[in-house]
């Protein structure tokens, strides 16, 4: 019989990001930690990489989860890169996270499998290569929420704590998440090679990048305006999506924008609960550059540094490139508006479009910013026909709002209940609440995982109302103070 120890996990690792030439990354191994101890491991997500979940249950998987050990095939490796941090190019890499390699999924995926707080590398600065086990939790509860929410992201496969302390204001317990990306290419990684002036490496990136997200291009007349194309129409979908949960990444620095067009770097991110465009969580944001409604413009400020620092390979005539470049980017704001209106119409439960469509759902964001009503809670809770939504007692306003709302329902042709589908698979009733998630995460560093547990659990179907934890179900309890969120951490 196999005991677990001798189980064979099932890695498959590919390492293409390790054969590329030198300037790309700096060999480094994980730096050993005092007292591994697994503290969440995401079953349904090892099993669908086609690994073991039984090989990981062993007394040595902790040990793998901090990069004591090195599983098998892996080649571990620190990326460089760069990156707009509020609005200036700086050198970064990866000071705390160390990419052990590709892993084939049963699928055919190349799925990079990254260790975050596993110790100083050549890309360190003056930070100490380390992580608190607070934010790694967040990160694994916000990524698999958003996952769960059927949006692009890099996922969580496990979190351990490393026995040691890091020392933030305070020391605090130390962890590492083990992560899970399409790839970890970001806008900033191209920004590397351009502020370098190294157009060989960068032809070499988007070689890399055409091969591995977009290989439709690879054979097209001009392959690189149409990476920048795809780029573009993934970020328009996925800032409406981001939008349509309520999510506000808090950190969108051009090195947290992947090529893949999954959402990466969960830092100081949280959801909003009242509806205000202005809504910044994150304490080191004091101009709101990255609120909540500036996203969209933020998004399209980062693919323009994408495309500027593509120029030198975009297209063999200069004047042509810089046109060609210059269509796409001004595309990205009608892209986004097709997304975000489809999104709001589905959030709606219009199945049909009619011009008056973005005037309405417009009018109710409106309605909804004046009284600060609670952006999931109402989309959930409306209800068409005769009664008016419970989040809006006799209001005047809202009230004539339904009436119109009801009537445009009334010209489609779909039923009531195709109508509460649709609008129930747009309209969470679950979100990671942020004063919930605070909560869940301050036991959690004491100890107690079973708020953290009761949250994954719930944040698993996001969209069935059943059996939800109410401080998920409503809106915060009035006087509840709105928690700053931290970068760096
Ligand atoms: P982030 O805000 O997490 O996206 O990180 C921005 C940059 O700072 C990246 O290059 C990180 O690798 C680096 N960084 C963040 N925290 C640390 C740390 N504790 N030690 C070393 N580098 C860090
Ligand atoms: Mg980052």
């Amino acid at each position: 019989m196999m005991t677990d120890e001798t189980r064979p996990p099932g890695w498959r690792f590919d390492n293409t990001y390790a054969r590329l030439p030198q300037a790309f990354h700096s060999r480094v191994n994980p730096t050993p930690v005092a007292a591994p101890r697994l503290v969440l491991f995401n079953r349904p997500l090892a099993q669908s990489l086609g690994l073991d979940p039984a090989a990981f249950t062993g007394a040595d998987a902790a040990a793998y989860f901090t990069g004591n050990q090195i599983f098998p095939g892996a080649e571990p490796l620190a990326q460089a890169y760069a990156g707009h941090q509020y609005g200036n190019l700086t050198r970064l890499g990866d000071g705390r996270a160390i990419l052990l390699g590709e892993h084939l999924t049963p699928a055919g995926q190349r799925f990079d499998i990254q260790l975050k707080g596993a110790g100083p590398t050549p890309y360190s600065r003056r930070g100490d290569g380390r992580a608190a086990l607070g934010p790694m939790l967040r990160e694994y509860l916000i990524s698999e929420a958003m996952h769960a929410f059927g949006i692009p992201t890099t996922r969580s496969l496990a979190v351990a704590s490393t026995g040691e302390p890091v020392y933030r204001e305070q020391p605090l317990p130390g962890a590492v998440l083990t992560r899970g990306a399409a790839s970890h290419i970001r806008v900033g990684t191209f920004e590397y090679f351009a502020a370098l002036g190294d157009t060989d490496s960068l032809r070499v990136l988007a070689d890399h990048t055409l091969r591995r997200h977009f290989p439709d291009r690879v054979e097209s007349e001009h392959p690189i305006l149409g990476m920048l194309e795809d780029v573009i129409e993934r970020q328009a979908s996925l800032i409406a999506h981001w939008m349509r949960v309520g999510f506000v990444h808090g950190v969108m620095n051009t090195d947290n924008m992947a090529l893949s067009g999954e959402t990466i770097d969960y830092g100081p991110c949280a959801f909003i609960d009242a509806y205000d465009p202005a809504t910044v969580f994150s304490s080191i944001d004091h101009h709101g550059r990255y609120a909540f409604g500036q996203q969209p413009g933020i998004a399209a400020w980062n693919l323009a540094r994408l495309a500027e620092a593509l120029l030198p390979i975009l297209h063999p005539e200069p004047n042509s490139a810089i046109a060609r470049a210059n269509e796409l980017l001004e595309s990205f704001s009608e892209r986004f508006q097709r997304h975000w209106f489809a999104t709001l119409r589905a959030k709606l439960g219009l199945f049909t479009a009619e011009p008056e469509d973005a005037v309405l759902a417009e009018d109710l964001l409106a309605w909804m910013h004046q009284h600060r009503a609670d952006y999931t809670h109402t989309f959930r809770n409306l209800r068409p026909a005769a009664a008016p939504s419970p989040t809006a007692p006799a209001d005047a306003t809202f009230t004539a709002w339904h009436q119109r709302w009801t009537a445009r329902l009334a010209r489609q042709p779909q039923s009531g209940s195709e109508v509460t589908q649709l609008m129930n698979r747009h309209n969470p009733a679950v979100i990671p609440r942020n004063h919930a998630v605070e909560a869940a995460l301050t036991a959690a560093t004491e100890n107690n995982l079973a708020p953290l547990e009761r949250l994954l659990t719930a944040l698993a179907t996001p969209y069935d109302e059943t059996n939800q934890p109410t401080e998920l179900l409503n809106p915060p309890p009035p006087g509840t103070p709105v928690c700053r969120t931290f970068c760096g951490t």
